[in-house]
């Protein structure tokens, strides 16, 4: 696959991240109403401008005036399909729909970003081996590191869809439990070990009642965004034990603006890892499930420049989003339109390639160095983080834009909680 050339002259540089062969799907405003569109180039094409100037129709029915994809993943697949085409031939050099759609261009600079979907659940997974390996060292030794189940399941937990934020929206930092190795009794205070979890999020585009298959879980799949699961290790410390992360993972949890869609990775497909131990049948791989996306994550301290400190790629998986999904649905869990699926941290084999600090810093025993000379165990106030994310192709690239989140300073408490 190559460049595909766009009318929209910033859509064709090799370094832009919205070629006209990705095609994301976004919501933003420009005066406080929520739109939907699609970006191209440096450029948004308003798609709820588009479609009430009846210069779109999808299923006969208005889909993009709620401020929000779920409509549109909602009507199903062959109305994913036909959009997509809609916009690539609409959108391409030459086509005569250029002055029909010029009007309803709008600068992403002058555009803000929301959330491009209303999430229904979120459900956050613990599916790569190097950062299950490393957490599981960290925590219960090396002899233990993996959990017995780790090569059968795709271990999860549900969440909170109402911790999800888009990114550039600040985190504050939280307070919680808090109980060191050495300390007698816990205490209740702000989070001395805040960390970030580099991660890629899938989006459930059909609703399903009982189980389902890997092949028709991933048919399911709308698209995919970048994650950032802020995560509170001393709160984590202490509280995970027997029932897993609760409000060590409660914070926030970032996303990216844009949704690049399951056709627009389609290229750069790629297989999950030789099994260890054989799957079951069930979690078996129809094809190839993961996808070859370069991502890296940099720290900004306030007033300094960027460091990038990891860099790995998604396809560094064990689990793919469509095995997780096939695995949720088994106990008859009932899936909805706007399910967000964390993949888990990514992390590959090296040093340089973990995608937390807790792994970075080898839970605080070895500082990385940034840039600027300062050190970094965990997340200071100000530190700025963002998560990049691109799939390299000839000529072009499929991009998913920036996950951006600042660190504020925890509340202070009252004075009934200290
Ligand atoms: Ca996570």
């Amino acid at each position: 696959m190559t460049l595909q050339a766009s009318w929209v002259a910033s859509a064709n540089a090799p370094e832009s991240d919205f070629p006209l062969n990705n095609l994301p799907y976004g919501v933003f405003s420009t005066d406080g109403t929520k739109r939907c569109g699609v970006a191209i180039g440096d450029q948004i094409l308003d798609l709820s401008g588009v479609e009430a100037a009846g210069l779109l129709s999808l299923n006969g029915a208005p889909l993009l005036q709620n401020g929000a994809w779920n409509d549109v993943m909602a009507a199903g697949p062959a109305v994913w399909d036909a959009l997509r085409s809609t916009l690539q031939v609409g959108l391409a050099a030459g086509s005569d729909q250029q002055s029909d759609y010029e009007p309803f261009l709008v600068a992403q600079v002058d555009a803000e970003m929301h959330l491009p979907f209303v999430v229904a659940e979120y459900t956050d997974f613990y599916a790569s081996k190097n950062h299950a390996m490393n957490v599981g060292t960290m925590f219960r030794g090396a002899e233990n590191a993996l959990p017995p189940n780790w090569l059968s399941i795709p271990i999860g937990y549900n969440g909170r869809a109402s911790s999800v934020v888009v990114s550039g929206t600040d985190v504050v930092r939280p307070n919680g439990q808090l109980k060191g190795p050495n300390d007698a009794l816990p205490r209740f205070g702000p989070c001395a070990r805040f960390d970030i979890e580099l991660e890629m999020g899938a989006i459930v585009g059909q609703p399903s009642e009982g189980m389902i298959s890997v092949a028709q879980a991933d048919a399911h799949i709308f698209g995919y965004v970048l994650l950032n699961d802020w995560s509170a290790r001393d709160m984590q410390a202490w509280e995970y034990q027997p029932l897993g992360p609760f409000q060590a993972k409660a914070t926030a949890t970032s996303i990216s603006p844009w949704i690049v869609t399951r056709a627009a990775l389609e290229p750069f497909r790629t297989s999950t890892p030789e099994r260890e131990r054989p799957l079951l049948p069930y979690l078996s791989e129809p094809g190839p499930l993961l996808y070859d996306i370069d991502l890296e994550v940099g720290l900004r301290p306030e007033g300094r420049d960027e460091t990038v400190i990891a860099r790995t790629n998604y396809d560094q998986m064990y689990y793919s989003a469509a095995q997780q999904l096939c695995h949720h649905t088994t106990s008859g869990c009932a899936m909805r339109v706007g399910d967000l699926l964390g993949s888990g941290t990514i992390s590959g084999t090296e040093k340089d390639s973990r995608g937390s600090l807790l792994e970075l810093s080898w839970g605080g025993k070895e500082p990385i160095t940034l840039d600027s000379g300062e050190t970094r165990s965990f997340l200071e106030d100000g530190d700025t983080l963002t998560l990049r994310g691109a799939a390299q192709g000839e000529g072009y690239r499929i991009g998913f834009g920036e996950c951006v989140g600042t660190v504020r300073p925890a509340v202070d408490l009252p004075e009934w909680a200290k």
